[in-house]
């Protein structure tokens, strides 16, 4: 097989795998959405607007939420998918057992030492969740908490700069949608 082939094969094992362990999620939009939309949606903001054609950093967005909101664990995707990929999932997994408010501020501390691919996977997220949370908002969710949700993910994405020029420019302009 040539190289690009087996690329392919990679991601679409990864949209497979991720696939399977989010069939039973939704997202928090009023019409709950497939969870699974939105790892899909991180790959293509990367590949489409950030022109990141990195198989093991799309593979890794694909992979993102895996361990975080399901019971897939980190032996299992470096079982599957090699040890790059599980890190750079690790990188971008909250830490459960903090409170939530620590967890976010963890989020913001720990960005800057992220790896390159962990803080492309970590632009790609914000931007999309910034996009649902403009189109298809949290049910429920006050107007002060979108403010807040946006801040915090604007102070998350100011640790991590200078990482591609073009996701950067997608983030400030869903920021500038702040509702
Ligand atoms: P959560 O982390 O619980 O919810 C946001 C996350 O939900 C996103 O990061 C995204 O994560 C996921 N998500 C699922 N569906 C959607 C969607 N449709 N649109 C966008 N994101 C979606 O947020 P918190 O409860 O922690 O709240 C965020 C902030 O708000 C915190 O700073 C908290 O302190 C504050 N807060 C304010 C309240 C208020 O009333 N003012 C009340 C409670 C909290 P993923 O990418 O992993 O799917
Ligand atoms: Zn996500």
């Amino acid at each position: 097989m040539s190289a690009v082939p087996r690329d392919l094969a990679l991601v679409l094992q990864a949209t497979e795998f991720a696939a399977r362990k989010h069939r039973n999620q939704r997202r928090k939009d009023r019409e709950a959405s497939p969870y699974i939309n939105h790892p899909i949606t991180l790959a293509s903001i990367l590949l489409n607007e950030g022109a990141v054609d990195d198989p093991k950093v799309l593979a890794a967005a694909l992979l993102h939420d895996t361990i975080e909101d399901t019971e897939t664990t980190y032996d299992e995707l470096k079982g599957q998918f090699g040890v790059l990929i599980a890190d750079m999932v690790m990188e971008v997994t909250d830490v459960k057992w903090l409170h939530k408010d620590a967890r976010k501020r963890l989020q913001v501390s720990r960005a800057a030492r992220s790896t390159r691919g962990a803080k492309l996977v970590k632009l790609a997220d914000k931007i999309a969740n910034l996009r649902d949370m403009i189109a298809h908002p949290p049910d429920g969710w006050s107007l002060e908490r979108k403010r807040e949700y946006f801040d915090w993910a604007k102070s998350v994405v100011d640790q991590i700069r200078n990482t591609n020029a073009r996701l950067e420019r997608r983030f400030d302009r869903v920021y500038r949608q702040r509702p």
